[in-house]
């Protein structure tokens, strides 16, 4: 008999998916017990404790058009602490830094000539009327951006930037990336000629996660912190039944795994074999990014874009030019992110060396940096980061649904072709709740003989 009764399922992860997965299934009235491997929730949108006040880990922006990350804010209770601001980009190429937010910029963007700067309109325009995902999904993307921006363009803007998000000129990711990004980033403006506009929680990313925790603890979650799920128990019939941490099993009626696939595929060796090596074979690229707190501001801008091949950071990120200082004591807060490819050889170099070898650009840079200026320096890593979906591969885009009953996954190799981050991450965590949900209806229930 169908049991409508409130089932037991487990989330395992306490990013923003698992959380978001937590609050909406709590919600809907379900027992839910999440378990997060590391000692506080977030995941990559994590928090530091520096001089009293919290700062992202990793630099987090919300865009004005974020409507399910704003939706969530709402519901939270943290409305009051988002902030809109208007941000602006800035281009480093060849010892020149050059404005590159608003179209009077891209039309006056000097290492361009006249023509070369129509055609880059023409590329965000063209963006803006494309909506064929499948017809992007099988372009290379260095044939799609030469095609509409010539071959000038492709080196000067659009090489770099690929090199900056992919650790390589990415010959063999589909168009879809830039296409998505050009379709979200242009979602900020109100208008063509309006103003790039970007949204910040005070106290970080991390605010948004700990009012969800807390709906989540009034809806009558259990949060487990520092518990690793060391696997996913199958049953003889090739239902997920229970995990398995140090203390022992504990049975579910229903696992739901936020983890990036690789990692899950670690924890399911009762799985159908050719299903833990389509989750083997999804990489990743990692993320090597040094956060400099400063006395004083280094650049006007959000985002810094850098074209020189020699420099190895790809962007300087000051979050203090989104968020108001005052929020974070006045230090001036600037992120060196470079995106880092499987088996790359930056991931083995030690903090000192990371340091000394960023510090010796960012003078080359800025002539009147001075590390007399740096309050502090912190080296972070993370090694699955950006899902990487190889030309016409979305066949291999695990389902909401696997091969192992009431074993669900969510996480953010599938949410191609939206790009990866908070915003398409908790439209998935909805959607994944909502199966669940309606899945549950039809289960018969009891967790309590499965395991014995
Ligand atoms: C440098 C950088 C900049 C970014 N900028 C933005 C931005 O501006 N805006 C934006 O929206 N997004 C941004 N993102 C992306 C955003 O951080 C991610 O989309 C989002 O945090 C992914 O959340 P998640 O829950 O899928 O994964 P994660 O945050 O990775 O969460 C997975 C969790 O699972 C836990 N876990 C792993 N193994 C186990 C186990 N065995 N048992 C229990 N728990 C386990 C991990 O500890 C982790 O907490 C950025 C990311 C980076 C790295």
């Amino acid at each position: 008999m169908p049991d409508v009764q409130p089932k037991q399922i487990a989330i395992i992860g306490g990013g923003i998916l698992g959380i978001t997965l937590a609050y909406k299934l709590s919600q809907a009235g379900q027992r839910v017990t999440l378990y997060e491997r590391g000692n506080q929730l977030g995941g990559l949108a994590s928090y530091m404790l520096y001089d009293g006040v919290r700062i992202d880990r990793f630099y987090h922006t919300i865009l004005s058009s974020d409507m399910s990350m704003q939706t969530l804010i709402q519901e939270s209770g943290v409305a009051d602490r988002l902030h809109f601001t208007a941000t602006r980009q800035g281009f480093y190429d060849n010892g020149q830094i050059y404005p590159f937010s608003s179209p009077m910029d891209f039309l006056r963007f000097p290492p361009l000539t006249l023509f070369q700067r129509f055609r880059l309109g023409l590329q965000i325009i063209y963006a803006q009327f494309e909506r064929d995902a499948t017809r992007m999904d099988v372009t290379p993307v260095k044939d799609w951006l030469v095609k509409i921006s010539g071959q000038g363009v492709y080196t000067k803007v659009w090489k770099p930037l690929l090199r900056a998000k992919f650790d390589s000129e990415a010959v063999d990711v589909p168009a879809t990336y830039i296409w998505a990004r050009l379709r979200r980033m242009m979602g900020t403006r109100q208008g063509v000629t309006s103003k790039e506009m970007m949204c910040y929680l005070e106290n970080g990313y991390y605010t948004l996660i700990e009012a969800l925790a807390a709906c989540c603890e009034k809806n009558g979650v259990t949060i487990h912190l520092e518990t690793a799920i060391q696997e996913i128990v199958i049953d003889p019939n090739g239902r997920a039944a229970g995990i398995r941490t140090a203390e022992g099993v504990t049975p579910f009626d229903a696992i739901i795994s936020t983890l990036q696939s690789p990692l899950l595929a670690q924890l399911i060796p009762g799985a159908p074999q050719p299903y833990v090596e389509q989750l083997q074979r999804q990489e990743y690229l990692g993320v090597l990014c040094p956060l400099l707190i400063m006395k004083r501001s280094i650049i006007p801008y959000y985002v810094l874009n850098i074209t020189d091949e020699t420099i190895p950071f790809t962007a300087v990120v000051e979050t203090t030019n989104l968020i108001d200082p005052r929020h974070v004591k006045n230090h001036h807060l600037v992120y060196l992110p470079k995106y880092l490819a499987p088996g790359s050889e930056l991931a083995q170099w030690p903090d000192d060396q990371v340091k000394s070898e960023w510090l010796k650009h960012l003078k080359r840079m800025f002539p009147n940096f001075s590390e007399a200026d740096i309050t502090d320096f912190w080296v972070q890593r993370a090694r699955y980061v950006e899902p990487l979906r190889p030309i016409n591969t979305t066949d291999q885009i695990p389902t909401v649904k696997t091969p192992v009953e009431r074993l669900y996954i969510a996480n953010t190799a599938m949410v191609y072709p939206e790009l990866n981050n908070g915003e398409s991450g908790t439209r998935l965590a909805v959607r994944v709740a909502d199966q669940v949900l309606a899945d549950g209806k039809t289960w018969e229930s009891s967790t309590t003989n499965l395991l014995s």
